[in-house]
């Protein structure tokens, strides 16, 4: 089933049905029971967007699904619904220890609690009591082991705080019956090699798997491949041809002038809330000081922040409270902002892929967002190789008074190639690394 709108329906809240292949699309003509339809109707939520009307009934069916579709077009109930109905439909056989029948893996921390939200609050909606627990590493891991005891229905877990629980005999994943990974091209890469591998050689080989992502780079394809069976491969950009409505700006601008030039545009503009991704820890809390001496109120978020920190200024955000957060890529996958106005790049991502999921943090569930990228000479290079990944032809613009002045170095052989395309120092580490030990 494909929706033929050429929009997308659920964008506007006026509108409570779509129309697909003819039938009348909602949640229940998805086949999702009552009980889930009543929850999200109490959410607010009538109309499936185009990820979840393709994944869900595909899901119900116990196929194993590769799904890519855009930032912010709703992947997470995606997988929520139908795995919820599949527990529903499934009661436990014990009323002693509730085994841990599905995991949904997230490469962050912040990603961890709000995919557990959204699980959590509709499984509170249900008649039958289902126990969603969600662990993640930076808090005490005894909160973590007491909600454990007696065991969880569904747990959203990172990998390193997930298995950190396995050894101490506080979880076991025996009886998985689901696996999702959210966000899974990241799961999927170097970075997570070893925990990955450890999680999998602990799930029953007899299970379902969902892989959801807005990006898959072909090195990961692989690999993504090699852990599900006969997957139904759900593609929505491609049918449905056109992305978030997100304004892209590519501004020219002098090193040193970038935080001057964000000060100008943010009072300007009369920005509100906006997202700055910067290269490094030192540079998220060099801006944010520099803005807040300023006068706009900025603060910094970044992985050497205690996770309590870290939560609260998520939470505050979110909130209205702060005007600007200065962070890294730990904010650049999955985060949900609902309706985050703005998204800077005061330094270009490493990649294509990190592009499309930092702008994604605007955009999101059919709102507009803008979406501002930073150009110095030294990174013009760079910012080529990126819109050609993304095949993105944007003016580069100037801002009167910050017109730049550097000129670009000289190409340097062998220099200056995009993350994912060749492997970094850091790679060639891990690679030669793991050669080592083979
Ligand atoms: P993704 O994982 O694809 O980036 P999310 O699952 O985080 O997107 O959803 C983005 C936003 O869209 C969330 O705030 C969510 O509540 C909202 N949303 C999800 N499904 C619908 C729907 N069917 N109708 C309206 N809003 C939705
Ligand atoms: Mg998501």
């Amino acid at each position: 089933m494909r929706p033929t709108s050429a929009a997308w329906p659920w964008c506007s809240p006026a509108c409570a049905i779509s129309v697909i292949d003819g039938p009348v699309l909602n949640f229940a003509t998805l086949g999702l029971t009552p009980a889930l339809v009543r929850a999200l109707a109490d959410m607010g939520l009538h109309v499936p967007t185009p990820i979840q009307a393709e994944a869900i009934p595909a899901i119900l069916k116990s196929a194993d699904v590769w799904a890519t579709a855009p930032t912010g077009s709703g992947k997470t109930l995606a997988f929520a619904l139908p795995l919820l109905q599949h527990l529903l439909a499934s009661p436990r056989q014990t009323n002693f220890r509730r085994p841990v029948r599905t995991l949904v893996l997230v490469p962050t921390r912040e990603l961890a609690v709000q995919v557990g939200d959204v699980l959590a609050r509709l499984a509170y909606k249900l008649p039958q009591s289902l126990k969603v627990n969600t662990v993640f590493g930076g808090v005490s891991v005894n909160p973590q082991m007491m909600a454990l005891r007696g065991g969880a229905d569904i747990v959203v877990a990172t990998p390193g705080r997930l298995l950190d629980l396995i050894d101490q005999n506080a979880l076991r994943l025996a009886d998985v019956q689901h696996l999702v990974l959210d966000e899974a091209d990241r799961l999927l890469d170097l970075g997570f090699a070893d925990e990955l591998h450890r999680v999998l050689a602990l799930l029953p080989a007899q299970r379902q798997t969902l892989l959801f992502s807005a990006t898959f780079a072909p090195e990961v394809e692989a690999l993504a491949a090699n852990l599900l069976r006969d997957p139904v491969r759900i593609t929505v950009e491609a049918f449905e041809g056109h992305k978030p409505d997100i304004t892209q700006r590519a501004i020219a601008v002098d090193e040193k002038s970038r935080t001057a030039l964000l000060r100008h545009l943010i009072t300007e503009n009369g920005w509100k809330q906006v997202l700055v991704f910067v290269a490094t820890r030192y540079a998220c809390e060099h801006v944010a000081n520099k803005l807040y001496k300023a006068g706009i109120f900025a603060t910094p978020f970044h992985g050497e922040m205690s996770q309590g920190a870290r939560q609260e200024v998520l939470r505050e955000f979110k909130a209205g409270r702060w005007d600007v957060v200065v962070t890294t890529d730990l904010a650049s996958r999955g985060i949900d902002i609902a309706r985050l106005p703005v998204v800077v790049n005061y330094d270009l991502p490493r990649s294509a892929t990190d592009y499309t999921h930092r702008i994604g943090r605007t955009g999101r569930a059919g709102a507009h967002g803008d979406a501002l990228s930073f150009v110095t000479a030294a990174a013009l290079a760079h910012w080529r190789l990126i819109q050609k990944r993304e095949s993105l032809e944007l003016a580069l613009e100037q801002i009167p008074g910050f017109e730049p002045t550097e000129a670009p170095p000289p190409p340097s052989p062998g220099h200056g190639g995009i993350k994912g395309q060749r492997p970094s120092k850091k790679d060639k580490l891990r690679a030669a690394a793991a050669q080592d030990g083979s």
